[in-house]
């Protein structure tokens, strides 16, 4: 088993982890680890933006209201307050790294705008924002001799000793092998857990990963109940889960029912743009009523030659699906999307584990409360990580190495493809239990039900794990399942409606 020392172990190659990397190169060593390529996270994936007060007709005080509101009154007003008032500064340091943002003719920045927002303010790239942003925080990352790549890795745990965590245990999936990380701090970085769904606008790394390393070395998690619905994934056999950006609603698309006729002014005075859970529901609603798979975003009334332009890649793709946006109508449906909960931390980025931080989508900084406010997650990512910056810079040397003992670890990781499907079908069955009864609209009886069902796949997986030698996708298995009863647990004890958790038997407006 190979051992690798560093300071800072960084688990999460999406912006999250690539910010905090880029800043603590400064005061030590750090490696990222990351199971796939590089590139490969939600954050490539973003495509609305960043949420910023810029316009001098906005104010700090209307961001935070609309994060409030969009959360259910669920948010801690310390993150939201933080998160908000830093949005200027991190936009600056990303312009100054190289990433352009969309101007205007006089060379102000263009904001655009989302669902909840009472202003225009979202910061973009056309409508591949992360991907621009990830690029650029890559070729900086890659350009500091102090972080170290390792690419196609899978963490597999946390380590623990004397109640801190002391690093990692990885699986080298090219060269097969167990790697032990050991580190002073770790940074879990991991993303969310789209794939706990059967329907997701997240790319194949969404598993959980995070949430269940975290949960098996017993840090605090809370809030995963709060599962964000994205109103407009792309309903087509071959979409994949891709996203109809909120953006393009912003800028004037709305949503209809296959005559063409609207029905968001039914549901909220903002109409197709109130907040992302009211919408959803509103979509499911009106499916359900109609007994329709799908509805529709209508963007035909709006000037192609700008919505071209403005949505690129979104245009590109539905012309790929015979969908041409300025002609047709573009059928939609709701897809698991975002977890507002997660692993609970301080305003810095601290968990209860003495040396681990979680920073980004797996961590719960209470910015978010019970449904997230549209394209305020990058935001979240980009200032937690100067937060655990600013902590860690002070205190790195105070967290010596606990050395980990090559004995204590069981090292049974092989590749092994013999139990693919069965592995594939386990994953699928969450994946539909998870969309069944912990989706858009729930029922304390059925999610009481559901969490059992899952217990008889947990007890499948343990029997396939005491049989077969572990892979990263047997591992991911075990993720997607501790992660899927996390969020049945954490729903089964919420009696009350709130944000994205929403009870059917009760009243809710
Ligand atoms: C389609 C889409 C559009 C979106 N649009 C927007 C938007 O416009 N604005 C906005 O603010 N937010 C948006 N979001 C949400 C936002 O992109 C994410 O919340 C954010 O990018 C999360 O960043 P992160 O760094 O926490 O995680 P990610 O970017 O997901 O990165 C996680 C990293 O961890 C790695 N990883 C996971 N498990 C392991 C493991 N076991 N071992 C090693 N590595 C592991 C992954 O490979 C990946 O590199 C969007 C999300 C999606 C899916």
């Amino acid at each position: 088993m190979n051992k690798i020392e560093t300071d800072i172990l960084v688990l999460g190659s999406g912006i999250a982890g690539l910010s905090l990397a880029i800043k603590a190169a400064s005061i030590g060593n750090v490696c990222i680890v990351t199971k796939a390529a590089c590139i490969e996270s939600n954050t490539r994936l973003a495509q609305g933006g960043i949420a910023c007060v810029w316009d001098e007709n906005d104010s700090f005080q209307k961001h935070i209201n609309d994060t409030i509101i969009a959360g259910d009154g669920h948010c801690n007003i310390i993150a939201v307050n933080t998160v908000v008032q830093n949005a200027p500064k991190m936009i600056q340091d990303l312009m100054s790294l190289g990433v352009k943002f969309n101007k205007n003719k006089d060379n102000s920045l263009e904001l655009g705008r989302e669902g909840g927002h009472s202003n225009h303010r979202i910061v973009h790239i056309n409508d591949e924002s992360g991907l621009a942003i990830v690029n650029a925080l890559l070729e900086k990352a890659r350009s500091i001799k102090n972080i170290s790549f390792y690419e196609h890795h899978f963490a597999i745990d946390l380590l623990k000793k004397e109640e801190t965590c002391t690093g990692a245990l990885v699986w080298d999936i090219k060269n097969e092998g167990t790697v032990i990380f050991n580190s002073r701090l770790t940074i879990l970085a991991t993303g969310g857990a789209g794939k706990v769904f059967e329907q997701t606008t997240n790319p194949d790394i969404a598993t959980g990963d995070g949430y269940a390393m975290a949960n098996n070395i017993g840090a605090d998690l809370a809030d995963m109940e709060f599962v964000q619905f994205h109103p407009t994934s792309l309903f087509h056999p071959n979409a994949n889960g891709f996203l109809i950006s909120e953006a393009l609603r912003g800028f004037g698309a709305e949503l209809v029912l296959p005559d063409g006729k609207r029905f968001m002014q039914n549901y909220h005075i903002l109409g197709s743009l109130a907040p992302r859970d009211i919408v959803s529901r509103a979509i499911y609603t009106e499916m359900q009523k109609n007994h329709l798979s799908c509805l529709f975003l209508d963007a035909r009334s709006l000037p192609s030659v700008e919505l071209i332009n403005k949505f690129p890649a979104i245009y590109q793709k539905c012309l790929l699906l015979d969908i041409d946006i300025t002609k047709n109508l573009i059928p939609i449906a709701p897809a698991a999307h975002y977890i507002c909960g997660g692993v609970v931390t301080d305003i810095n980025g601290r968990t209860n584990i003495k040396g681990l931080y979680a920073l980004g989508e797996v961590a719960c900084t209470g910015l978010h409360g019970a449904n997230r406010l549209a394209s305020n997650s990058l935001l979240e990512g980009l200032v937690f990580a100067e937060n655990a910056f600013q902590n860690i810079k002070n205190n790195l040397h105070d967290h010596p190495f606990k050395k980990i003992m090559q004995d204590d670890i069981s090292d049974n990781f092989r590749n092994n493809i013999g139990e693919q499907n069965i592995i594939k079908k386990l994953k699928q069955n969450v994946g539909e239990i998870m969309w069944k009864y912990a989706g858009i609209k729930r029922n304390q009886k059925n999610m009481l039900l559901a969490y059992d069902k899952l217990g008889l796949i947990e007890d499948a997986y343990t029997e396939l794990s005491l049989t077969s030698i572990s892979t990263p996708d047997l591992l991911e298995l075990r993720n997607i399942i501790i992660t899927a009863k996390l969020i049945m647990g954490f729903a089964i004890n919420r009696s009350e409606s709130l944000g994205t958790h929403f009870l059917e038997e009760t009243d809710y407006n």
